[in-house]
C-alpha cells in the first residue's frame, strides 16, 4: 500500500486560435446536386475541436443557449474521447442534436458569448454547432440510442397540433412524463418547416425521420393529413383531450401587393420550397409528379434564411439567372453568414438596393419581366437597420419568368379562424399566451412556436415547446399551469 495519491489525468488542449475546418463539397460540384454542402467532422476533427474549449466556470455559452445545453461538459467529454457520454450530455437538454448543430444560429447565440471569441485578439469561438452535429450524427450511424425513461402512465390524454419543432418538443417533453400523446398534422409528413421548408441541402430529410422515429419508439402516436380546425374543430379535440398544445407555425406567405401578383409565374417561397422539397419537384418528370415549370431566369425577392434556401434551390434546378432582389444592402441582409456566402459563392446574383415596383406579364397571364425601383440608405429605422429610401427616376426592367417572394409569413389560419373566442394578438395576429406559462385565453390550450411569436428560429420553437410542456403537467397533475412560488423559511 502507498499513500500517493493517484494523479488526475491531464486534459489535452488544443490552443488553436481557429476553429478546426469542416470540409464541404465545392460550388461547382454541388449546384448539380441535392446534397449536404458541409460535410461534418472526421471522429479526429471533432475530437480536437473539442479540445479548444478551456472549460469556462462561469459557462457563458450554456447562458447562451435557449435550451440550455451544458456545452463545456459535452466538450469535455469528447475532448477525452468519450463520444457516447457527450451525447448522453447534450441528449438531457435537446433531443434533435443533428438537427439543431445544422440550422441553429450558433453565431448569434453561445458562439457568440462564447469566451474564446475575441477578433481583436484573432481568436474564433469555439465551433459548438459543427461539434453537436459530429455528435448527433455519431450517435446515429452508429446505433446509439438513449430511450429515456418514461414515468409511469398519468391516465392523461394530451393533443399536438402541428409536428414542427414546438410540436415535436412539446410531445417527447410530455410522453416523457407520462401521458399519452397524439401529434395531429395537417401535411402527409412530420416535422414542419425542417421538413417541406430548409432544403435537403442544408438538413438531410433522414437525420430528420431518424429523430422523429425515436418519438415513435417512446409512443407518441402521429394522426397525418389531419388539419385541425378542418378535420376536426379545436373544440372537439378539447372534448377527447385532456390537454392541448398548439405548434401550428407560422407559414401564411406575406405578399408585396404590388400589380401582376397573381400572374402565372409568381410564387410564394412557401409554395415554391414545398413543391421542391416536400412534393420531390425538382424530380420532375422521373420520380415526382408535382411539376416545377421550366424557369430561365428568376427573381427571389427578400434576403432571409427562406430567400437564399429559395435561390440556393432555384441554383440546383439549373437555373441559368438567379437574382436575388432586396431593397437594402447586403449588410442588413437578415439571414445567417454562412448561407450569404454559400449562395454568393453558388452563383446567386444579389440584386440589392432594388424594391419590386410591378411585375409584368406577357399578355397570356404568365410572368414575363418586372419592374424594379433602385434605392439608396438613408438615416436608421425603428429597425436600427438604414432605411432604403428609392432613388428618384432610376427604375429598371428585369426579364424574369420567375419570381419567388420571401418577405415574411404570418400565423396560420385554419385553426385560429375555426375558434374565434381564442385571444389573439391585435397587431400580429399570432396567439396570445402567457410568457411563463404557454396558456392561452383557453384554460387547457397551451401553445408555442411561431403561432404565438411570429417567424423565429428552430430552437426558440424547441424552447417554447419545453417549456409549454413542463406547463401543460403541472396543469393535468394539479390544476394550475403557474410553478409554484419557493416561500423561504423563516
Ligand atoms: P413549423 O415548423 O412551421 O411547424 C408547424 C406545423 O404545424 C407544420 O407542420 C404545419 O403543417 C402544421 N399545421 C399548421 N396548421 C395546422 C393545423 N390546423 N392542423 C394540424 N397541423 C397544422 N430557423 C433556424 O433556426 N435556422 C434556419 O436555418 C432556418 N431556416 C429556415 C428556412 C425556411 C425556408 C423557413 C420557412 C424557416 C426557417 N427557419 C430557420 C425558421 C424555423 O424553421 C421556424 O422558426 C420553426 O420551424 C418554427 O417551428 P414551429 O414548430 O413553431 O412551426
Ligand atoms: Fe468552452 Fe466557449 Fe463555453 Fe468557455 S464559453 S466553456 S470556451 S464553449
Amino acid at each position: 500500500m502507498t499513500d500517493e495519491k493517484p494523479k488526475k489525468k491531464k486534459r489535452l488542449m488544443n490552443k488553436s486560435k481557429v476553429k478546426t475546418p469542416m470540409r464541404e463539397q465545392t460550388p461547382e460540384a454541388r449546384i448539380y446536386n441535392y446534397e449536404e454542402v458541409p460535410l461534418g467532422y472526421s471522429v479526429e476533427e471533432a475530437v480536437s475541436e473539442a479540445q479548444r474549449c478551456i472549460q469556462c466556470k462561469d459557462k457563458p455559452c450554456q447562458h447562451g443557449c435557449p435550451v440550455g445545453i451544458d456545452i463545456p461538459a459535452f466538450m469535455l467529454k469528447l475532448g477525452a474521447g468519450d463520444i457516447e457520454g457527450a451525447y448522453r450530455k447534450i441528449k438531457e437538454k435537446n433531443f434533435l442534436p443533428s438537427i439543431c448543430g445544422r440550422v441553429c444560429p450558433q453565431e448569434d447565440q453561445c458562439e457568440l458569448v462564447c469566451t474564446l471569441n475575441k477578433p481583436d485578439k484573432g481568436r474564433e469561438s469555439s465551433a459548438i454547432g459543427r461539434v453537436e452535429r459530429f455528435i448527433g450524427d455519431y450517435a446515429m450511424n452508429n446505433d446509439i440510442r438513449i430511450v429515456p425513461d418514461i414515468a409511469p402512465a398519468t391516465g392523461k390524454k394530451v393533443a399536438v397540433i402541428g409536428s414542427g419543432p414546438a410540436g415535436l418538443t412539446a410531445a417527447s417533453d410530455l410522453i416523457q412524463l407520462g401521458h399519452d400523446v397524439t401529434v395531429f398534422e395537417a401535411l402527409h409528413k412530420p416535422g414542419g418547416v425542417l421538413f417541406y421548408g430548409i432544403p435537403e441541402f442544408r438538413l438531410p430529410k433522414a437525420t430528420l425521420m431518424e429523430e422523429i422515429e425515436g418519438l415513435k419508439d417512446m409512443g407518441v402516436k402521429f394522426v397525418m393529413n389531419y388539419p385541425v380546425g378542418k378535420a376536426e374543430s379545436l373544440d372537439s379535440i378539447r372534448d377527447r383531450f385532456d390537454a392541448t398544445f398548439v405548434g401550428t407555425g407560422a407559414g401564411l406567405p406575406w405578399f408585396l401587393n404590388i400589380p401582376g401578383e397573381n400572374l402565372n409565374g409568381v410564387y410564394s417561397a412557401n409554395e415554391f420550397l414545398t413543391r421542391v422539397n416536400l412534393m420531390g419537384g425538382y424530380k420532375f418528370p422521373h420520380k415526382a409528379d408535382t411539376p416545377v415549370k421550366k424557369i430561365k431566369s428568376i427573381a427571389v425577392i427578400g434576403a432571409g434564411n427562406t430567400a437564399m434556401d429559395s435561390s440556393r434551390t432555384a441554383k440546383r434546378m439549373g437555373i441559368e439567372t438567379v437574382n436575388l432582389v432586396y431593397r437594402r444592402s447586403r449588410l442588413e441582409m437578415p439571414a445567417r453568414q454562412e448561407e450569404i456566402h454559400h449562395a454568393d459563392q453558388e452563383g446567386v446574383n444579389f440584386y440589392t438596393l432594388h424594391s419590386p415596383l410591378e411585375f409584368i406579364g406577357d399578355g397570356k397571364g404568365n410572368l414575363c419581366a418586372m419592374k424594379v425601383q433602385e434605392m439608396e440608405l438613408g438615416e436608421p429605422d425603428d429597425s436600427g437597420r438604414r432605411r432604403p429610401v428609392p432613388i428618384e427616376g432610376a427604375v429598371k426592367t428585369l426579364d424574369v419568368d420567375t419570381a419567388v417572394i420571401s418577405i415574411g409569413q404570418g400565423p396560420n389560419p385554419l385553426l385560429i379562424n375555426d375558434c374565434p373566442d381564442l385571444k389573439l394578438n391585435d397587431r400580429k395576429g399570432t396567439i396570445e399566451a402567457d410568457e411563463v406559462t404557454f396558456q392561452t385565453s383557453y384554460p387547457d390550450v397551451f401553445a408555442g412556436g411561431d403561432i404565438v411569436t411570429g417567424g423565429a428560429t428552430v430552437i426558440l420553437a424547441m424552447g417554447a415547446g419545453r417549456q409549454a410542456a413542463e406547463a401543460m403537467h403541472r396543469f393535468l397533475m394539479t390544476g394550475d399551469a403557474k410553478p409554484k412560488l419557493e416561500v423561504a423559511e423563516v
